[in-house]
């Protein structure tokens, strides 16, 4: 790219899964006027994820879902909880549709593609060069969004991650229900800290996604992973003599009380894990990314700055940073945990508090069927913990 290229938006790390729904967005509302840059250095296609996530159905992405449904499971070794989400429904997006959408949106739009690593954001108020990791000028925008992945703007209280290996299954004999996706199976060896569960995403009864996830502060190597996900599989009656794994999917995800930088800079947004869109009691950021794009969209289109609401109320995230202490420190298990959040209150009640989407009142019944005394005093340390930073900063 010729670096006196000047564009009015850059999606910065934009071949990602925050940039692609930037992009189909943008489509929907057909700014085909506005000058639009993608500078990622990886072009992506083809399945290297699978995305889940709940909300209504109807919306633009139902020809490219690859399953969805109205039922789902939550398991732990006292009970078996069979979920009615309606009118929600759970839903799986494989990557590759999503990051053909976007290539075609890139087409109808004009966007102009640039394969590079981005280093430094110079943003003079005006508007921003962007420059490679050698410092070169790429191009020069009037707003970036940026979705690269990065630290947060300090260390949190506490870090864990989401991490998980998945098979695709295809089993010899019908073995799967495809009636209902399984959310949380809490019947895996729980690991000494953290919190371990299986995950079954049917596509019929003889094919499903599959996988060992713990929610920990450190990984696991890859033996732990197949052993694991060996035994889970046993206990779901798939018989591994007579299936095939056709393919694996392997991911990482922060789960964090740290502060992500959603504004670095006047002309800068920063987009995706990166701008805090990973709900840090879940690992879930799909719809956050979606949400967000959204308003980035229609923002553009009625002239305004592309600047998105953050991913989640203050209140949230603190709430979210209180569970994951009080996870941390052990007061609470991870099955106790999610098991009494789904047994105490609607379905549909908890996935709008995932999402951000609850008012304080369904919030206060949300903390009340956590176990009360252990998440106390887990507040009580955040805040002390709070204190402590507040005071060492100044
Ligand atoms: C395997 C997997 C499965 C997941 N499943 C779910 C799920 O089911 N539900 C859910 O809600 N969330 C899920 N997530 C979490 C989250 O939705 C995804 O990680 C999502 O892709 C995050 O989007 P992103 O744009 O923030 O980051 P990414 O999709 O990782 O995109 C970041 C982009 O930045 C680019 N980049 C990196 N360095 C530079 C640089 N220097 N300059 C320019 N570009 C750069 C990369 O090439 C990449 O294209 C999953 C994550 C993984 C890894």
């Amino acid at each position: 790219m010729d670096p006196v290229d000047i564009v009015d938006l850059a999606l910065v790390g934009g071949g990602g899964g925050a940039g692609c729904l930037v992009l189909t967005a943008l489509d929907r509302h057909d700014l085909t006027g506005l000058r639009i840059a993608v500078v990622d250095p990886v072009r992506r296609r083809g399945q290297d994820r699978t995305w889940a996530f709940w909300g209504a159905p109807g919306t633009d992405l139902e020809p490219v879902l690859s399953a969805s449904w109205r039922r789902v499971e939550v398991t732990t070794s006292a009970r078996r909880r069979v979920l009615d989400l309606a009118p929600l429904r759970y839903a799986m997006l494989r990557s590759a549709p999503l990051y053909a959408r976007a290539a075609e949106a890139e087409r109808r739009l004009g966007v102009t593609r640039c394969d590079a690593a981005v280093g430094a954001l110079d943003d003079d108020g005006t508007g921003v060069t962007v420059r490679d990791i050698d410092g070169r000028a790429l191009l020069r925008a009037g707003w970036v969004l940026d979705s690269r992945p990065g630290p947060p703007r300090r260390p949190g209280r506490t870090s864990w991650l989401q991490h998980f290996r998945g098979w695709w299954v295809e089993s010899a004999t019908p073995v799967f229900d495809p009636d209902r996706a399984v959310l949380m199976d809490f019947r895996t060896p729980q690991p000494a800290r953290g919190v371990s569960f299986g995950y079954v995403l049917p596509v019929s009864d003889r094919y499903a996604l599959v996988e060992y996830t713990e929610f920990a502060p450190a990984l696991i190597d890859d033996a732990a992973y197949d052993a694991a996900l060996r035994g889970y599989t046993r206990l779901l009656g798939v018989d591994l003599t007579r299936s095939a794994v056709r393919e694996v999917e392997n991911g990482v995800i922060p789960m964090t009380d740290a502060p992500f930088d959603r504004r670095p800079s006047a002309r800068v947004v920063r987009l995706g894990t990166a701008g805090g869109a990973t709900r840090p009691s879940t690992g879930f950021t799909f719809s956050a990314m979606r949400r967000q794009a959204a308003q980035v969209a229609a923002a553009l289109a009625a002239g305004r700055d592309p600047v998105p609401r953050p991913a989640y109320p203050g209140r949230h995230r603190w709430m979210d940073g209180v569970a994951l202490r009080a996870l941390d420190n052990g007061r609470v298990g991870g099955p106790e945990f999610f098991g009494r959040l789904f047994d105490r209150n609607p379905p549909q009640r908890v996935l709008r508090f995932l999402d951000g989407d609850t008012r304080p009142v369904e919030d206060l019944a949300v903390m009340r069927s956590s176990p009360l005394l252990p998440m106390t005093s887990a507040a009580v340390g955040d805040a002390a913990g709070r204190l402590r930073a507040r005071l060492f900063r100044s």
